[in-house]
């Protein structure tokens, strides 16, 4: 750290993105990214738009925001899109959360969430998970704070239900409820449904998982049209130009291509179900995921040995430390042959 780092961010601790060693070629299924190309049109729409790169982007992204809006049957002031739904997450935490407003979320969730309270100085509590891991929908019925939920949850891959989540926001009124549905095309419901019945919800996703888009950058929140509106004040006061001309034309293409990557999404969960099937035959314990990654704890290895000896093998999972979960490994489920090759190395490593 220099000395001209800030007192109020000297404690910052940063979100560590998973590795990406480059001392070989591993089968990859550490960061939940898609085992599939972006489809052609997606492909020839970067390539032209590569040829405008001199302009700025639009930056009110009407290709992406009207194709999202036609898609999912919303008004396109309904709708904002992002560098990666991590930005509008971020966006999100500092619009709607503040020492009025502290923020909740699990104790066991996506990384980035105490990363940005820190970094917004938003006070935040952890609730702890039961102990099968899912979430306890009182804890967060009622609560008068701002309450950002992943469903699914990461890394666990476990659901709550719309009827559940709608007894979330319904409770608390005067507070935003923010629900990242980062992995919900892989088998969840969507609070999409809930929108125009409460102005107090907002539902992020992102392209990077079902739509196989994760080096292009692109998330998206719809809500009530004045939260969005409230979004887009934080945008064009950081960066009007968040999502460049490139990733605008893709995100359009891919949601006009959707039934190719919903049909990448129905393999995904074949795979998933039979990755999870094979973990169990092998002592396993897997909890029940609707991603596209499973949680999975083995009988006869530790959780940290395990990850380590696949690295060694040439595949990469992820590994937690936190205490509770470090017996864990996180995977996410590519094709079926890298989940061949997957269970075959573990095979191999429980053998010796
Ligand atoms: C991957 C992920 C995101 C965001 O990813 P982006 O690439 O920034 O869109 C958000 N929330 C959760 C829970 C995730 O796992």
């Amino acid at each position: 750290m220099s000395k001209f780092f800030t007192d109020r961010l000297s404690a910052l601790i940063p979100y560590t993105p998973g590795e990406q060693p480059k001392d070989m070629q591993y089968i990859k299924l550490n960061t939940n990214e898609s085992p599939f190309n972006p489809s052609a049109a997606v492909a020839e729409a970067v390539a032209t738009e590569a040829g405008k790169l001199q302009l700025y982007s639009d930056p009110e992204n009407t290709a992406v925001r009207t194709a999202l809006a036609k898609h999912y049957g919303f008004d396109v002031n309904q709708v904002i899109v992002s560098n990666g739904s991590d930005e509008v997450l971020n966006f999100a935490f500092m619009a709607f959360a503040d020492e009025k407003s502290p923020l909740i979320f699990p104790e066991i969730t996506y990384g980035f969430y105490p990363v940005f309270a820190e970094l917004n100085c938003i006070p935040y509590t952890q609730i702890p998970l039961r102990d099968d891991f899912s979430i306890d929908v009182e804890d967060y019925i009622g609560k008068n704070k701002t309450i950002i939920i992943a469903n699914p949850n990461a890394p666990t891959g476990m659901v709550l239900s719309i009827a559940d989540i709608e007894q979330i926001v319904k409770s608390n009124p005067d507070n935003v409820v923010i629900i990242d549905e980062a992995y919900v095309d892989f088998g969840a419901d969507s609070a999409l449904s809930l929108v125009d019945k409460y102005d107090n919800l907002l539902v992020v996703q992102t392209f990077s998982k079902s739509r196989s888009l994760a080096g292009a950058r692109l998330g998206f929140a719809i809500g009530n049209k004045d939260l969005i509106a409230d979004l887009n004040t934080i945008k064009y006061s950081t960066n009007p130009y968040n999502v460049n001309r490139m990733t605008d034309m893709a995100g359009a293409a891919a949601i006009k291509d959707n039934q190719y990557y919903a049909d990448n999404c129905q393999t995904i969960i074949a795979n998933r179900e039979w990755t999870t099937a094979r973990l169990i035959d092998l002592g396993f314990e897997v909890l029940p995921s609707k991603a596209n990654f499973v949680f999975a704890k083995s009988d006869k290895i530790g959780g940290e040995e395990l990850y380590l000896r696949l690295k060694e093998q040439g595949i990469l999972v992820r590994h937690f430390t936190k205490d509770t979960i470090k017996e864990y490994n996180r995977i996410t489920i590519g094709t079926k042959s890298q989940m061949q090759a997957l269970i075959d190395t573990i095979i191999s490593i429980l053998g010796e």
